[in-house]
């Protein structure tokens, strides 16, 4: 089996997956894959969690070594594309033609506004989880630290800066974190689980600003006020890594996602494809683009692109919408994706920890469920998505564990 020469731009999760399962899949051709980071690939799940915690040592986060699937590694950026002459340039100079091009060049973190300071910290990368893990190891118990952001880095981050007794303060934009995804009432719920630890959540305020120099010593924040910091963590979102594509013609949302189909196809001849972070691709059950930014979808994309690059059948991509995060010693999981609008149930369980579990449901139709600290009540919820009354299902099952 020979799809010719495919060249892949990103060697996270989504695109060493393309590279290993071409390779399972019998592909005989070329496989190039072009990053510029040097560490790559690994997977990004544990930067923020068992990497930044000391759990692990950095080799458990590795996906492999292309030479394993015999893929060239080009260790540079990808500079420009020419669709039609099939060429991918490279910042090093060199042009790789290709038959297939796979886009899974993935994202890159938004930065704080204001001059970069030393001690403010990104995390995206391996080597960002490493010297964060380095900074938050040497600060003492009475550190400060200031997290910008309360999504999935910003808890993750703080929940790790506390089981080392450092002081937080999370700084989240939205009404509460995450509420843009949860709602309000749901997310403020979820919150508990940082101000129960001992962190300080500031809502509804942005930073703005960063002081000190060449040292940080601190955040300004939207309403005027300073926060005194000894180190800054800018977990506010990534935007797509396609500023590089601006010229290429290939279809880019205003965002910069990749426009693709439900094969992941870019384009109707589909020799470009597009997978994981970068990807607006097509949920044909929503009638729209979606841009999903976690692991379980990345790792499907790759699967469909490899089918759809080798088999004259292509087979759609199914957003599965499933994202978990390590928090405080637990678990906070999120199946489906909650429908603005939605009724919500709530249910909680007994115990001193904080845990319960609730359905986002339209009628009888569970659209989402969310679980805290109570993986059985996961796996009900697993079981109930699907099925025609599976609100019920979910919601009474939890209420018999
Ligand atoms: P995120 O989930 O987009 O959350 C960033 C939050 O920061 C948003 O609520 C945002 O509000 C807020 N924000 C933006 N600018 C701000 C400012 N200046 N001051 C205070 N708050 C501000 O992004 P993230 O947490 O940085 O995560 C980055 C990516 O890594 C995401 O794709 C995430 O899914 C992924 N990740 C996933 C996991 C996991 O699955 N467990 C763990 C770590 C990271 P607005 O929305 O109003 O801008």
């Amino acid at each position: 089996m020979n799809a010719g020469r495919v060249v892949i731009v990103g060697a996270s999760v989504a695109g060493s997956r393309v590279a290993s399962g071409l390779r399972r899949a019998g592909h005989t051709g070329l496989i190039a894959l072009v990053d510029p980071d040097p560490d790559a690939p690994y997977d990004r799940p544990p930067l923020s969690k068992q990497i930044l915690t000391g759990e692990w040592t950095p080799d458990r986060a590795s996906l492999g070594d292309p030479t394993q699937w015999q893929a060239e590694r080009h260790v540079t950026s990808a500079a420009g594309v020419d669709p039609v002459n099939r060429t991918l340039r490279l910042d090093s100079g060199l042009e790789l033609p290709y038959d297939k091009l796979v886009l899974a060049c993935g994202a890159v973190p938004r930065a704080l506004p204001g001059t970069p300071r030393r001690g403010v910290y990104p995390l995206r990368t391996l080597a960002d989880s490493l010297r964060l893990r380095a900074r938050l190891d040497g600060m003492a118990p009475s550190g400060r630290l200031v997290v910008a952001g309360g999504g999935f880095i910003g808890a993750e981050v703080a929940s790790a800066a506390r089981a080392r007794g450092i002081g937080v303060t999370i700084v989240e934009a939205l009404p509460a974190p995450l509420s843009g995804l949860l709602g309000e009432e749901v997310a403020a719920e979820l919150a508990g689980l940082h101000t129960d630890n001992g962190v300080r959540l500031l809502c509804g305020t942005s930073v703005v600003g960063v002081t000190g120099g060449p040292d940080v010593t601190g955040v300004e924040l939207a309403d005027g006020t300073t926060l005194r910091a000894d180190a800054v963590v800018a977990g506010v979102g990534v935007r797509p890594a396609t500023d590089w594509l601006a010229a290429s013609g290939l279809p880019l949302d205003g965002d910069g996602g990749v426009l693709c189909d439900e094969f992941c196809a870019v384009d109707a001849g589909r020799t470009v494809y597009a997978v994981g972070d970068v990807a607006r691709c097509r949920d044909p059950r929503l009638g729209r683009h979606v841009r999903v930014e976690h692991w379980t979808d990345a790792v499907e994309q790759a699967d469909v692109a490899v089918h759809n690059i080798l088999e004259p059948r292509p087979v759609a991509h199914r957003h599965e919408y499933f994202v978990w995060s390590d928090q405080y010693g637990g678990k906070v999981a999120l199946l489906g994706r909650p429908e603005p609008g939605a009724e919500v149930t709530v249910v909680r369980a007994g115990g001193p920890r904080r845990r319960f579990a609730v359905a986002y449901h339209r009628g009888p139709r569970l659209c989402a469920a969310l679980t805290v600290n109570w993986p059985k009540a996961l796996l009900a919820a697993r079981r109930s998505t699907g099925t025609p009354d599976g609100a019920e299902a979910a919601v009474t099952a939890w209420k018999s564990l």
